[in-house]
């Protein structure tokens, strides 16, 4: 019965493997489908745990680590010395999952899941190497790590419980106990639930001092006979009435068949151009700020934290800290405000009848500097993954089209005027002298790619992203959408933003 669980499920890996021309954008084009297709939805839900509820989570955890890194440590040897068999790895998983299960019941099953998983993943990202089709964005490949802080060894807490194993029981509007069967655990939590579907594996993690649980649920799927329980509802009313179908990921249906073309960037985090010949802008603005904000915090940090390490100063583990804690504001700040604009720009486009959006992918290779550029193309992929989850809710269907030199070419002229942008708000056509936003030259340039020819026949409308939602700008302020902040060179390491 038990050998079931060690199956070897190449489930979860989205990095495809297939086709043979060289399309850069191949991989994530694959990645994209998949999501478009995906009935599948995370909720996660932060945990308040008791004191000695905490006390037992950590006990778990740690044992749940523990068995991570047992394992995997035995496979990395074995793979090390090229004797990484599959029966091996059936053994291994076998052996461990007796020596855990006192423990952790079936779920030790699910950790042994997930390593398969990862190792899976990790072989086919081999075979593809060895026939020279890596995807761009991965340079460097590994076996699978170990669930701990690679500096300073401190293991990271993850547990894992297997889909019929917990239940959530509602309480309140966003708020409710997770049961967790086998620890006899009733923990509260908060959080808002809009779908309703078949829960899936359960991944309870710790970060930055926080509990958070998070649950898969494949949306309006009804559970099995044997597990009625394991079925997630909404917790709320949504007032705004985004969801009407919680058993449905559509939402809804276009209310025209426009089509949009869309840039993204980090002054204009969307430059829109629509086929009706109507243009808008949704600034960054907070975004940008925060972004070098965190910038700023993250690398003094970085800093500090190196040079009291190289001088032997064992102060240096707080510093790593502080780092790890700011890269994880830093995300879930910036998560939080690219999902506002998203759930803005979708709202907005299928109200004017949008029906498919195109959107701008930068195909770069050499001209930017290795961290600064991945760390961008990695919001980049989040953001555009984001919006497709978003837009399908809308029945907005998503295509990503590869930009190249969308920035300097013309969208007036059709020629490539490499002085075009003469500063980074504003795009002059060197043949019209006309001038244009550079962001929506760009999205026009989209539209062009794939064969739209649109005119701008209205004022082009401005949007800022804020904490608080996001604002229209009155003409007086849009005249700042010139961005003289721009000008100011403190930010001219800026250059590469999201592009
Ligand atoms: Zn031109």
């Amino acid at each position: 019965m038990a050998d079931r669980k060690f199956r070897m499920s190449s489930g979860g890996n989205p990095r495809g493997v297939s086709a043979r021309e060289p399309d850069p954008l191949q991989f994530f084009r694959e990645l994209v489908e998949k999501r478009k297709k995906s009935s599948k939805r995370t909720v996660r839900l932060r945990l308040l745990p008791e004191k000695h509820e905490e006390e037992i989570l950590f006990n778990i955890g740690l044992t749940a680590v523990r068995l991570w890194n047992e394992l995997n440590y035995e496979k990395r040897k074995l793979f090390f010395r090229d004797d990484l068999t599959p029966e091996k790895r059936v053994e291994i998983n076998r052996r461990y999952y007796h020596m855990y299960k006192k423990v952790l019941g079936v779920n030790a099953g699910q950790i042994i899941n997930k390593n398969e998983e990862t190792w899976d993943s990790f072989f086919e990202l081999l075979k593809l190497k060895r026939q020279g089709r890596l995807p761009p964005h991965i340079r460097k490949i590994s076996p699978p790590g170990y669930w701990k802080d690679r500096l300073t060894g401190k293991k990271k807490i993850h547990i894992l419980i297997r889909n019929d194993r917990y239940y959530l029981e509602t309480v309140n509007e966003g708020e409710g106990r997770l049961v967790l069967k086998d620890f006899k655990l009733s923990i509260r939590y908060v959080g808002r639930i809009r779908w309703e579907g078949k829960q899936g594996r359960l991944e309870i993690i710790y970060e930055a001092g926080r509990w958070f649980a998070y649950i898969p649920i494949e949306v309006g799927v009804d559970p099995p006979k044997s597990n009625l329980q394991g079925y997630i509802k909404p917790n709320y009313k949504d007032k705004k009435n985004r969801i009407f179908n919680p058993r449905s990921i559509k939402q809804r249906d276009p209310v025209g068949d426009k089509k949009a073309f869309i840039d993204i960037g980090l002054n204009n985090l969307f430059a829109v151009v629509v086929s009706d010949g109507s243009a808008l802008l949704v600034k960054g603005g907070v975004i940008k700020s925060e972004y070098y904000w965190w910038k700023r915090e993250i690398s003094t940090y970085q800093a500090v934290r190196d040079l009291l390490r190289n001088a032997g100063f064992l102060t240096w583990i707080k510093y790593h800290e502080k780092l790890l804690r700011a890269l994880y504001k830093r995300s879930e700040r910036l998560r939080h405000l690219y999902r506002t604009a998203i759930r803005f720009l979708a709202e907005t486009l299928w109200s004017r009848g949008v029906k498919k959006i195109y959107i701008g992918y930068p195909i770069m290779l050499s001209q930017y500097n290795g961290n600064e550029y991945n760390t961008n193309i990695w919001w980049y992929r989040k953001i555009v993954l984001w919006m497709i989850d978003v837009f399908i809710e809308y029945g907005i269907d998503v295509e990503v089209i590869p930009e190249d030199y969308t920035s300097m070419k013309c969208s007036i002229c059709g020629e490539i005027h490499r002085d075009g942008r003469i500063y980074r708000g504003l795009y002059i056509c060197r043949k019209t002298n006309k001038k244009i936003n550079a962001d929506i030259n760009a999205a026009l340039n989209i539209a062009r790619k794939i064969g739209y020819k649109i005119i701008i026949t209205r004022k082009i409308e401005s949007y800022l992203i804020t904490h608080n939602g996001v604002k229209p700008l009155i003409p007086l302020q849009r005249a700042n959408t010139r961005d003289p902040e721009i000008r100011n060179l403190a930010l001219k390491g800026g250059e590469g933003s999201c592009h």
